[in-house]
């Protein structure tokens, strides 16, 4: 049985900034605070500095975290903001067509960069 609700609930209890990607969470290692990922199948973590653990691990470390350094970047939040950036730069330039279709242009590659990456990763 899936620990996701048990492992989400941890997080967000001791906002622990993280996103959730099923089946993992991706958070702040507690002792690097690089980014960590946890299988919510098991609840274990593994970390890119050789750490990893469970729940219990978390907990009995949680006094590492300073509460709001340790951010993990979701990127559908971040490129939800990019986007919105450029909508309004765009409809601010309606009227200097030159400029407007570059900063079009830059949107569109920049979607194109994330999806590359995301699809990269995944
Ligand atoms: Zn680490």
């Amino acid at each position: 049985m899936s620990k996701s609700y048990t492992c989400l609930s941890f997080f967000k209890t001791n906002k622990i900034s993280y996103y959730y990607e099923k089946p993992l969470i991706l958070f702040p290692c507690p002792f690097c605070q690089k980014e960590a990922t946890m299988n919510t199948f098991d609840g274990k973590w593994m970390c890119g500095c050789g750490e990893s653990g469970t729940l219990i691990t978390l907990q009995t470390n949680i006094d590492l975290y300073n509460t709001g350094k340790s951010i993990v970047l979701n990127p559908k939040k971040t490129r939800k903001k990019i986007n919105s950036q450029f909508d309004f730069v765009i409809a601010s330039l309606a009227e200097q067509k030159r400029i407007k279709s570059h900063v079009e242009q830059l949107k569109a590659l920049t979607n194109e960069l994330v999806e590359y990456l995301t699809n990269k990763k995944a």
